[in-house]
């Protein structure tokens, strides 16, 4: 799932410093999205399998997930989006990082709240999505250990997103019919004219 963008304002122009840490924040960023599948690659509408072999080739594997989802300024990465077709995330979660191998994802209570979403494979598409405000869920750590998150809000509303990509679910999926309709032709590609 991607951050919302943030708000830079400065009284003073940015010293050259800053411009250039800027401009390489931005290079990151789109280097970062280039190794992210995107709308219209088929495996982003496929179902990923259970995580049954914890080895260090999936603790490799997720603290890569994490740089990219930094870089990309997003706060969760599924593994479908990375070309993996196993049940697990990485995600910041209320400050904290996390690793979610095979989660189990279920509402408490009966509260929802519609909200705008992002993803890191949609580019600029945001829409609104009802998701459950609280939510339990149960999964393994990297090193298959259990635990056992209960979580609100924003935090509920990341993991919901994430654990749709481990179904081949997208945001499109989940709007309005107009927000829907918007998003779809944001997303297709363009024409390109050439005479
Ligand atoms: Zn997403």
């Amino acid at each position: 799932m991607s951050e919302h963008d943030h708000d830079h304002e400065h009284d003073e122009e940015p010293t050259e410093a800053e411009a250039r840490a800027e401009a390489e924040r931005l290079v990151r960023k789109e280097i970062a999205l280039s190794q992210i599948r995107q709308y219209g690659d088929p495996v982003l509408r496929m179902r990923a399998g259970e995580v049954e072999v914890f080895d260090d080739e999936l603790v490799r594997i997720t603290e890569r997930m994490f740089q990219l989802m930094r870089d990309a300024d997003g706060i969760g990465l599924a593994a479908t989006q990375v070309g993996i077709l196993r049940r697990f995330v990485v995600c910041t979660l209320d400050g904290e990082d996390y690793v979610l191998v095979n989660p189990v994802v279920s509402p408490v209570g009966e509260g929802t709240e519609v909200d705008e979403e992002g993803c890191l494979s949609l580019g600029a598409v945001r829409v609104p999505v009802e998701r459950a405000t609280r939510v339990r869920v149960e999964a393994k750590d990297v090193q298959g250990a259990s635990q056992s998150l209960e979580l609100k809000d924003m935090a509920a509303r990341v993991i919901q997103h994430e654990l749709d990509h481990l179904d081949g679910v997208l945001l499109v999926d989940r709007t309005d019919a107009e927000s829907r309709r918007e998003a779809l032709s944001l997303l297709r590609p363009r024409l390109v004219l050439t005479s």
